[in-house]
């Protein structure tokens, strides 16, 4: 009894609704999947225990949150926080901190054991990600902070703003809202279905009946009419 009504809460909040502006977490995403967002396009939906992970993930920052709003050598400025309101894009930065000589934008990423023993860089589209967050919140420095949810060890990385890097993304961003507006389906990733976001994309049946290159999604909607992919 429990298990079905608490997996009907997780389910209950993924209910599908069509995008309008970007998430900073996109930056860097496959454009097709950001478009199909956008157009509200039959997906697969997310299972009950993947949307706890997510939460799970939400406990992990509070986790470290807690020592670095109790510490002195660290002030936390804020947290949660928006970047400021405009337009294209929108996100909240995990905090705001300070060393008391400089800010740093805080970026919280939680993985599991596997992925974080393998980890020895920061993953590039966390760092497109906190480029956003430099460049909106005009703090020239970040750090990037990932927690092996399983072992709870710590790895940080301290990544610079790259002012070529962000407005790369910004035009990216536009391009993408201009296929949106016009109706045009973004190509496949080039390394399409190897990529790993093809594993985890929810819009890959959609996808697979596709074509690799641009499509009118007028036409193409069309086609894929009765994709029930919540259903596969
Ligand atoms: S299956 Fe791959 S290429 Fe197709 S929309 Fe998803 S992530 Fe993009």
């Amino acid at each position: 009894m429990l298990k079905e009504l608490i997996d009907k809460y997780y389910l209950d909040r993924q209910k599908d609704k069509a995008q309008t502006s970007f998430y900073v977490s996109e930056a860097g995403k496959c454009p097709r999947t950001v478009f199909f967002k956008f157009k509200n396009a039959p997906r697969k939906e997310m299972e009950a225990n993947i949307l706890r992970l997510f939460d799970h993930g939400d406990h992990m920052h509070q986790l470290i949150m807690k020592p670095l709003l109790s510490i002195r050598d660290v002030h936390v400025v804020c947290s949660e926080i928006e970047i400021p309101p405009q337009q294209l894009v929108r996100g909240r930065a995990d905090a705001i901190i300070s060393d008391g000589k400089q800010l740093y934008v805080l970026d919280i990423k939680s993985m599991n054991s596997m992925i974080f023993k393998n980890l020895t860089q920061p993953k590039p589209e966390n760092i497109s990600q906190l480029q956003l967050y430099l460049h909106y919140f005009k703090i020239p420095k970040g750090i990037l902070l990932y927690v092996d949810k399983d072992k709870l060890e710590l790895k940080e990385f301290l990544v610079n703003y790259n002012k070529i890097q962000a407005e790369t993304i910004l035009k990216q961003l536009t391009v993408l809202k201009n296929r949106i507006d016009s109706n045009i389906i973004p190509s496949r990733l080039p390394d399409y279905p190897d990529n790993w976001q093809c594993n985890y994309c929810q819009f890959r049946e959609i996808c697979d009946l596709g074509e690799p290159d641009e499509m009118d999604w007028k036409n193409f909607k069309a086609r894929i009419q009765g994709v029930n992919s919540s259903e596969t």
